[in-house]
């Protein structure tokens, strides 16, 4: 079904270890395509439109959201996939479905969830990434959840501990036997990387949180910026940073698709279960990623760590935690479809239903509970 040609170590949709619940081959689509569908179609999907990563989603209409995010990870994933010739239609179903699991508010949000729940076996946004798709969506008579394939399950669990994965049965074996994921969730995985990195730059820049002489001291930027401005010299400034940014990640994808095909052909890879017992295969070289971490610790140290950023992950941490409380200590306040019988399966349903809260939501639920002038 695919249009081109895979090599014999992609991952082929006809030799998928298939769904938990059976169903026959979808008629005109690959299976990976009918992942893909399901995702877009799921309502965890739309409310990314209204989660954020750095910035809260009310602070300017210009900022990604997680639901661009989604879509620009999907994009760079789907080319590299393309230029070696994996699949890439499972590439863009893990891509898409990456996020599905964050909380509101970003890390902040994860963190405070995390916090709250330590008693009741933790919040991982990977692992509530997979129990969207395998549970929480309620969509189709037959299941719950969107009986994803297996590889696209796999993709979508990133990270996780090893507790959590002796739980989780054949999607969180590889986390035991020391295993790696298929290349396209190797790739989806680093196009992740390569889309917010660049993102966040642009975003950063346009907040007016850091600016361009900051940026002089990242190689990655400052060597692209002095191409552009010496190619460009009259270029107003927001397209010299567009251009900046775009050669940016030309030059991370160029360089991992170069990598990672010097990887393959180091290897003997007959078919794509010999990539799991290879070493991460999908890799930028050395120096990229040596140039790459440098732009990361400069986001980290400039952008993530900015006192206007830390204030609104405050609030954040306040809103999730005093939320959190309230909805343990009194079940009634509770939508009845989250109300659960025994202590532990009560945390995990409000942290279900607060996960699930757009940013807005939770904002609102939270006066809606806490403001004596609101009903
Ligand atoms: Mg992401």
């Amino acid at each position: 079904m695919n249009n081109f040609q895979l090599a014999p170590y992609a991952t082929s949709a006809q030799s998928t270890r298939g769904r938990k619940v059976f169903e026959a081959a979808p008629p005109g689509r690959s299976e990976f395509q009918r992942d893909r569908d399901r995702i877009i179609h799921s309502s965890a999907f739309r409310r990314l439109e209204y989660k954020t990563q750095v910035f809260v989603n009310h602070e300017g209409d210009l900022f990604r959201t997680r639901l661009t995010h989604s879509i620009e990870v999907a994009q760079i994933g789907r080319s590299i996939a393309r230029r070696l010739m994996l699949n890439e239609d499972l590439v863009e179903a893990i891509s898409l479905a990456h996020d599905l699991g964050h909380t509101p508010f970003g890390h902040a949000g994860q963190e405070a969830l995390n916090n709250c729940m330590k008693d009741y076996g933790g919040f991982e946004h990977n692992l509530q990434s997979l129990r969207v798709v395998d549970v929480l969506e309620e969509r189709y008579a037959a299941f719950d959840g969107l009986n994803l394939c297996f590889e696209t399950r796999e993709g979508i669990l990133k990270h996780c501990s090893l507790e959590n994965a002796a739980q989780l049965g054949d999607v969180g074996s590889r986390f035991i036997n020391n295993q790696q994921p298929t290349l396209e969730a190797q790739i989806a995985n680093l196009a992740d990387e390569i889309a917010y990195n660049n993102h966040d730059v642009d975003d950063g820049l346009r907040s007016g949180l850091i600016t361009l002489e900051q940026l002089a001291e990242v190689r990655l930027f400052s060597r692209h910026l002095s191409e552009v401005r010496e190619l460009y010299p009259a270029l107003a400034e927001r397209r010299v940073i567009h251009e900046t940014i775009r050669r940016m990640i030309n030059t991370l994808v160029g360089d991992l698709i170069e990598q990672t095909e010097k990887n393959i052909g180091a290897q003997i890879l007959n078919d794509a279960n010999a990539v799991r017992n290879a070493l991460p295969l999908v890799a930028f070289s050395e120096p990229m990623r040596a140039l790459n971490r440098e732009l990361k610790t400069f986001l980290h140290n400039e952008l993530y760590r900015h006192y206007r950023v830390m204030r609104m992950s405050a609030k954040a941490h306040r809103i999730i935690s005093e939320l959190f409380k309230v909805f343990m200590e009194d079940r009634r306040l509770l939508p009845p479809q989250f109300l659960h019988a025994t202590e532990l399966t009560h945390a995990r349903s409000v942290a279900d239903y607060i996960a699930g809260m757009t940013d807005r939501y939770a904002i609102r639920e939270h006066r809606r509970i806490f403001a004596v002038e609101e009903i």
